[in-house]
């Protein structure tokens, strides 16, 4: 059944029997939005009016990916096999850049495309790229040196996603400016020619309601104290309240080297050394002790978790109960896209909890009973804070993206509106509660299907077979 009929009228209206508002499940919905793609109203126990198009079923907002690498999209799935008897995230790290080495132009965009079409399908209206893969195979800039962001910015608007693009400083292979390995030499930028590459960029591709832009120093281990404030002070000259993005913890190895190093954890020291504030997101802050997930949680700042990918490199577990009753904030991010859904990175943050504790509903509160809507509430505001663009609620003045599900999906059918969060965050049966997908006010995935998902694929599977014969 389609769900809309004549959202590209002049009158940008929808009507929802029952939708996912900032205070809950609300029935009767008025939604109108502008040509711009926000929302202008939103009115609960409403009149269906004459011009409004009607909702197929139950709609909620659009789920912000705070982290992506999209050309690891192409390895997942490659690297599931013992090389070694001590494989690890290191050892993954380098099959990696093996895969990273041989990437063009031209197969970043197609599978970048493919991606974002994926991620619109799983109910990801926004995502944050976090793109280090910067120069020429032998590390030379490309003529124009913001080539590959471009390739990615313009994949994203195909797809049809909302993009916050964060060119990544990557200096060093280690803490104490150990110099770049060869096989980094895609990655390496000054503070400066980062910057000039962010300043090309925006020139070339200029912001836009689906489009902002943030910066992300890749890791303490990758930057040095001296190239952060370079950056940080050359981009809060740019942007002062765009988003910054960090790897901070995800490894037990880095916090040591990090304690070597410096005499500090790196939660810790980054805590020490920058002002951690709202517009921080620290991606993989896996690992901290109780000091350091207080002082997080009591920031305003952004943890950026990635279960499955944490859990598929062997990383470790988050301290999210502790944190999120901490009153910490979070956003999820798909990563490495061994999985492309945010309903099982929030399964798996709230298994990891439970196995380890050997208790159930850990990450539920007094006041939030049910762990699917206290998680899909958090990863939605931590997650539009993460982007630093107006998303994750259907509220006026957000952007009108928002998830139709299926009202026939077993998970809902039938069943009190109350549950319906928990039952499709913990319910996997087969066919996605996805049914359509708007962002911007625009119809991007109708009855399962993206408008360009043939063509899509077609330019993906020849980039991962020509990525496979090399
Ligand atoms: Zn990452």
């Amino acid at each position: 059944m389609s769900t809309t009929e004549a959202l590209h009228g002049s009158s940008h209206a929808l009507f929802a029997m029952h939708a996912y508002l900032p205070d809950g499940w609300r029935r009767n919905v008025l939604l109108r939005w502008n040509d711009a793609g926000a929302l202008t109203s939103v009115l609960a126990d409403a009149m269906p009016p004459p011009d409004a198009a009607h909702a197929s079923g139950p709609i909620m907002p659009g789920m912000p990916n705070v982290h992506s690498h999209a050309f690891q999209r192409a390895m997942a799935g490659l690297t599931e096999y013992r090389g070694d008897a001590r494989d690890s995230f290191w050892s993954w790290r380098d099959l990696m850049y093996r895969f990273a080495a041989r990437i063009t132009p031209e197969m970043l965009d197609a599978i970048a495309c493919w991606l974002y079409i994926e991620m619109l399908k799983a109910g990801y209206t926004s995502v944050c790229e976090f793109h280090y893969l910067h120069h020429a195979p032998d590390g030379a800039p490309y003529a124009n040196r913001a080539e590959l962001a471009e390739r990615v910015t313009d994949a994203a608007a195909r797809a049809g996603i909302g993009l916050t693009m964060l060119p990544v400083l990557y200096q060093h292979s280690g803490f104490g400016a150990r110099a770049p390995r060869a096989d980094q030499c895609r990655f390496v930028n000054t503070p400066e020619a980062l910057l000039d590459l962010l300043d090309a960029l925006r020139r070339a591709r200029p912001e836009h309601g689906g489009l902002t832009y943030g910066v992300a120093p890749h890791s303490l281990r990758a930057v040095s104290p001296e190239g952060l404030r370079a950056l940080l002070d050359g981009f809060s000259a740019r942007l002062p309240h765009a988003p910054i993005h960090i790897h901070i913890a995800e490894q037990t190895g880095e916090v040591d080297e990090c304690l070597t190093a410096t005499g500090a954890r790196p939660v810790a020291w980054l805590f020490d050394h920058v002002d951690v504030d709202e517009r921080w997101c620290l991606v993989h802050a896996t690992h901290l002790d109780d000091a350091e997930t207080a002082a997080l949680a009591r920031s305003a700042a952004v943890a950026g978790l990635c279960p499955t990918t944490e859990a598929n490199l062997g990383d470790g577990v988050f301290p999210a109960q502790a944190y999120l009753d901490g009153h910490g904030r979070i956003g999820i991010g798909s990563d490495s896209h061994v999985a492309v859904d945010w309903r099982a990175e929030l399964r798996l943050a709230e298994y990891g909890q439970r196995l380890v504790r050997r208790v159930r509903n850990v990450l539920a509160s007094e006041r939030r009973r049910q762990v699917g809507e206290r998680l899909v509430d958090a990863a939605l505001a931590g997650g539009a804070q993460a982007t630093g663009r107006a998303t994750g609620a259907l509220r006026a003045g957000c952007r009108a993206d928002w998830l139709v599900l299926d009202a026939y999906h077993p998970s809902i059918d039938g069943r009190p509106p109350g549950s319906w969060l928990s039952g499709i965050v913990f319910g996997e049966h087969g066919e996605t509660p996805i049914s359509d997908v708007h962002v911007g006010g625009r119809c991007v995935v109708r009855a399962r299907r993206h408008v360009d998902e043939a063509q899509a694929y077609a330019a993906y599977r020849a980039a991962v077979a020509a990525l496979m014969n090399d």
